[in-house]
């Protein structure tokens, strides 16, 4: 990839300052190459400060303009993808050519040993966003991509972005962020089995643990240097600015929830980790992935993607997840609403669920009362600290405990196979994690269930998510036959 890539910004959003892109990004006066400078950070800051939380949006109008040697590549690959077929409406945006889509891993062209990795996952074929999206990745495209919950987005950044891996090298070659340390974990989970026959070191760097461990992996003269790093946000500010991690050095950045990274609590963060001091190379590949994408981070990701870009975002009239049945049930006061979950315990043990609250306080209330109750319960939440996390997350992973109990904490990303229930015993603050809430459920094509249960005060902000999902979310049946 030419550094001419990185500057040919053909297409800046309007609202962002003309210092942002094109001839404006500043450059590294020892490379020659373009960075990200403080300049780029307040213009996107301030972009995603004017922003409004509307619904998810496909964006328009996304630069096209390869490098040459990369359209070189992507014509020669092209050719010999015998078994790939275009698929003209897979792009959202309805601005770039068609996209290819790979049926088989076998026609990716990937290295044989993560080929192996692929296969030994359980991976047959490919799911919809895998044939589309792990290719351009592997090209090292810049990549924007929303998918629903729960439909193998790890696998996704994963494969493609192993594709530009060398184990050989003793050095961080791709970092993924994640904002939370559980779903952190996961993804490690998966980059271990995905990457076993390649050799692929992979650590976790996250919050909460002292940082001393992870310098001892990182320092100059381990032996060991981990390729893949998994961090959360603030360790990896905080490995950044000790020298401990090298932009230099990373082929592959993921963001994974990007847009809850880009969002209020980390957004300051990372436009800081992408800004100076620190010193991107024009050559690091970005990927963005997302469930859901509200309009304004879509445009501020949009600046952070120079390398060809492609977009794959979901029209916001499908963004519901088509597999799990939504319901309610109608309370007339708070204090019936324990009852009513207590009545559903027959459903609450089928497999497992998790309940949903909005603070610390109600889930331990919550939690506190259904043990008094005699349910086997578990709860989770931010502010315990992390052995402790990691050790609920575990017994949750593992079955022993059945239901859980959590915050928004739970609501993005984690994946546990057997969740076939989520309750809102509250209904979230924000419109984006109903869905990545319910999205706990019903994961990759399985069935799941949803029910809100709600109070007269909260009928209004039921009826605001409905709108937002053009969904209409039906009331629990008597019968209990919700899957
Ligand atoms: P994710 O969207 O990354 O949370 O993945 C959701 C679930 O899909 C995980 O349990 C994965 O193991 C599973 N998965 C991902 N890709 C595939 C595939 N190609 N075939 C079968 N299962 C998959």
């Amino acid at each position: 990839m030419s550094s001419r890539a990185r500057t040919s910004r053909a297409k800046v959003p309007s609202a962002v300052p003309a210092a942002v892109g094109g001839a404006g990004a500043p450059s590294d006066e020892r490379s020659g190459t373009p960075t990200y400078g403080a300049a780029e950070a307040s213009a996107l800051a301030g972009v995603a400060a004017s922003s409004s939380s509307a619904s998810s949006v496909a964006i328009a109008d996304f630069s096209t303009e390869a490098s040459t040697e990369d359209a070189s590549v992507a014509s020669s690959e092209r050719e010999t993808t015998d078994a790939s077929t275009t698929d003209a409406s897979a792009d959202a945006s309805g601005a770039e050519a068609p996209m290819e889509i790979y049926k088989s891993f076998d026609d990716m062209g990937l290295p044989e040993q993560l080929l192996r990795g692929v296969y030994s996952s359980g991976f047959d074929r490919p799911s919809e966003i895998q044939t589309k999206a792990v290719v351009p990745i592997k090209k090292g495209r810049d990549a924007l991509i929303q998918s629903q919950s729960g439909t193998g987005k790890t696998a996704t950044f994963l494969t493609g972005g192993f594709c530009h891996v060398d184990p050989k090298r003793n050095e961080v070659q791709m970092v993924v962020i994640s904002p939370t340390r559980e779903l952190a974990e996961q993804t490690g989970n998966v980059a271990k089995t995905l990457g076993q026959f390649m050799g692929v070191r992979i650590h976790l760097a996250t919050g909460g643990v002292s940082v001393d461990a992870d310098l001892d992996k990182l320092g100059r003269g381990s032996p060991a240097v981990p390729h893949l790093l998994v961090v959360t946000p603030g360790r990896f500010y905080d490995l950044l600015k000790r020298n401990a991690v090298r932009p230099s050095t990373i082929k592959v950045l993921v963001m994974d929830e990007a847009d809850q990274l880009l969002d209020a609590k980390f957004k300051e963060q990372i436009l800081y980790i992408m800004s100076e001091p620190f010193i991107w190379p024009s050559t690091t590949q970005i990927v963005l992935v997302s469930a859901t994408m509200i309009p304004a981070i879509a445009e501020v990701a949009k600046t952070l993607l120079v390398r060809d870009p492609f977009t794959i975002l979901r029209d916001p009239d499908t963004v519901t997840l088509e597999g799990i049945r939504q319901f309610f049930i109608k309370v007339d006061h708070d204090d019936q609403k324990l009852d009513t979950l207590c009545d559903l315990s027959d459903v609450l043990t089928i497999q497992q669920a998790v309940i949903f609250a909005n603070s610390r306080k109600s889930v331990e209330k919550l939690a506190n009362d259904m043990i008094r109750r005699g349910f086997d319960v578990g709860f989770i939440h931010g502010e315990m600290d992390a052995k402790e996390r990691k050790h609920r997350m575990g017994e949750f992973r593992t079955g022993k405990t059945r239901v859980l109990i959590s915050t928004d904490l739970l609501a993005r990303g984690i994946d546990v196979q057997q969740i076939s229930l989520v309750i809102n015993f509250e209904l979230p603050v924000v419109n984006e994690n109903y869905i990545h809430r319910i999205g706990r459920s019903g994961r990759y094509g399985r069935k799941g269930a949803s029910i809100n249960i709600v109070t007269p005060r909260e009928e209004r902000r039921q009826e605001e998510i409905e709108t937002f999902y053009s969904k209409k979310v039906e009331e629990l049946p008597m019968d209990l036959n919700i899957y």
